[in-house]
């Protein structure tokens, strides 16, 4: 009796254990096809040099990776989008750069230009056809405090000097790389994927949202993406409390809303630090964090960020 109801019992459990490892096959190939789908293209010269361009997907809001995998002429100058780019063959120097596509660039065919260079004269030239695919964002009503759709005379002062502060942060390259291996999530919490999303604030179309949010509890810590220097550490009208870490490269991780600040400029951070708080300071309906990426002036997703190899 009892036998027949083990035997029974582990037949139960046979297919139960048939079902899981086939839901786990599945997976598996899901996980495994993911990763292909990124778009890898070769470049090559006639002086033996290689590059590959690598993206998640060519769209608007993708950051693109330029590496120059076989070195054999002294310099490399890149030409992409009415932007001028140098990779130098020298130890110590970077071997990639970042090709930023805003979320507002128009879908389209792109040149990319690669000029190699030795003993100061031209060697070979590389031109490939990047096509950027459309890519649909969503819009989403939400209703806010009207100080931040329209805001006061008083505070448009202010609003003024922290956009010029911030365009001069981003206008600024630091050509070394400072971080390294995969970039991280800042913290745990409900993502959001709402990147892109075009926001009507109380009935009227403001901003694209150039980031993603994640859903978490005030006082929880957020942590840096990656290595870097902070950049800056202050409390901005609209962002709140913000945080902005540069890698190096043209490339920026930026987290706002936070309820309080744990670092100050200029500190150096390795990823996994907490930099702060979880909050709901500046134009905020509740506690999460804003997460963006920047490369230079081009707002980029940051969970494109995650599947990139460095
Ligand atoms: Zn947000």
């Amino acid at each position: 009796m009892v036998d027949h109801k083990l035997n029974s019992f582990s037949k139960e459990l046979n297919f139960r254990t048939i079902l899981a490892l086939l839901f786990l096959a599945f997976l598996a190939v899901v996980f495994v096809a993911l990763p292909a789908r990124a778009e890898v293209i070769q470049l090559g010269a006639r002086t033996g040099d290689l590059f590959e361009l690598k993206a998640r997907k060519i769209q608007p809001g993708e950051p693109l990776v330029l590496t120059w995998l076989e070195k054999k002429s002294e310099l490399a100058t890149i030409d992409f989008r009415g932007e001028h780019y140098e990779l130098k063959a020298r130890p110590g120097q970077a071997d990639f750069i970042f090709l930023g596509l805003d979320l507002g660039v128009k879908p389209g065919r792109e040149t990319l230009h690669i000029t190699l260079w030795s003993g100061g004269s031209e060697k070979d030239q590389i031109t490939a056809d990047v096509e950027i695919l459309a890519r649909d964002f969503p819009k989403k009503k939400l209703t806010v405090d009207p100080k931040y759709v329209h805001p006061p005379r008083e505070v448009q002062e202010r609003i003024k000097r922290e956009s010029e502060i911030l365009a001069q942060i981003y206008g600024q390259t630091s050509p070394e790389w400072l971080a390294q291996g995969k970039f991280e999530l800042p913290c745990d919490g409900q993502l959001s994927p709402n990147f892109g999303q075009q926001r009507i604030y109380n009935n009227v179309p403001r901003s694209i949202h150039a980031g993603v949010d994640i859903a978490i509890a005030s006082g929880q810590p957020i942590k840096a993406a990656n290595d870097g220097r902070v950049v800056l550490a202050s409390n901005l009208y609209f962002s709140g409390n913000t945080v902005i870490i540069d890698h190096g490269l043209g490339l920026y991780t930026v987290y706002c809303h936070m309820s309080k600040l744990l670092v100050k400029r200029g500190a150096v951070v390795s990823r996994g630090q907490v930099v702060g708080l979880a909050g709901s300071t500046g134009l905020s309906t509740g506690p999460h964090l804003h997460w963006a990426a920047k490369i230079n002036e081009a707002r980029v997703d940051p969970l494109a960020l995650l599947e990139i190899e460095f």
